[in-house]
């Protein structure tokens, strides 16, 4: 028996790094798993049929983390094929880094729409069925970033604040009907969007954590299992950082 067993989950973005990563482990836990993808298509249809080697129910939706239509479709899909929705990770994003001097109004809206309002769309579409079950767990993945700020990512950083706010607040208004919210704050996560860096940035920023080096998405993944499963129960409302103590 797993720690997530009996449980469907849907995962937004999963078709590389942490979501990839939560997605496995979420399947090693005996959870089903319902993921998204959006460019990478042959990346998704691959990953699930990684997942159901683990002998659980796994299907991939192409799916645009942004469009407010699309969460709503999603959702109504994964409710009609697993038969239900018990926890929901908010897991896709992008980043559009420049000063603000140079940042352009479609990268501002861009990022905001990937990364913030996808939330908005997809709890909006699941707390029905959460809701008439009387229970649900949903994890926003935010950045230290939304808690410190960051020069030359003005948009990711506001997206990633508004996050932590829309998260303390679905926490607050949900928890009546046992349904908790939580976000994981992950510092620097060694994945395909930290490898398109430069090596001297990367290793001037492990140098600068305490723990000197930066996380693998498994490790995001292993606080989205504990977030996901009863092992929490009473937490809501919380920002996890996942960061080897890089903010503190
Ligand atoms: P990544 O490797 O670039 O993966 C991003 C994922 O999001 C991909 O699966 C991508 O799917 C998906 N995605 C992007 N736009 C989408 C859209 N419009 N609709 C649906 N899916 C979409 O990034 P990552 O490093 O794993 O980051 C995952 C999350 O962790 C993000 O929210 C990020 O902000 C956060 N985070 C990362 C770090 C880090 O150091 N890596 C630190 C703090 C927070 P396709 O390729 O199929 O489009």
């Amino acid at each position: 028996m797993g720690l997530l067993s009996g449980k469907t989950a849907l995962i937004t973005g999963a078709s590389k790094g942490i979501g990839r990563a939560i997605a496995i482990r979420y399947a090693q836990e005996g959870a089903n798993v319902a993921f998204t993808y959006l460019s990478s298509v042959e990346k998704g249809q691959a990953l699930e049929n990684e997942l159901a080697a683990f002998g659980i129910q796994a299907k991939g939706y192409r799916s645009d983390a942004s469009d407010f239509k699309a969460a709503e479709e999603l959702v109504n899909s994964v409710v009609a094929d697993f038969g239900s929705l018990d926890i929901l990770v908010n897991n896709a994003g992008i980043t559009r880094d420049n000063l603000l001097m140079r940042m352009s109004e479609e990268a501002w809206d861009e990022v905001i729409g990937v990364n913030l309002k996808s939330c908005f769309n997809t709890v909006k579409a699941a707390t029905r069925t959460m809701m008439k079950a009387k229970a649900g767990s949903i994890i926003n993945i935010t950045s230290v970033v939304g808690i410190k700020g960051n020069a030359g990512q003005a948009n990711y950083a506001a997206s990633k604040s508004g996050i932590i706010g829309f998260t303390k607040s679905v926490a607050l208004e949900l928890g009546s009907r046992n349904i908790r919210c939580n976000a994981v704050a992950p510092g620097f996560i060694e994945t395909e969007m930290t490898a398109v860096l430069d090596e001297k940035t990367v290793q001037g920023w492990r140098d600068g954590i305490p723990m000197k080096r930066g996380g693998q998405p498994e490790e995001v993944a292993n606080a989205c299992v504990f977030l996901g499963s009863d092992m929490s129960s009473y937490i809501s409302g919380q920002v996890l950082q996942v960061d080897g103590a890089m903010l503190t």
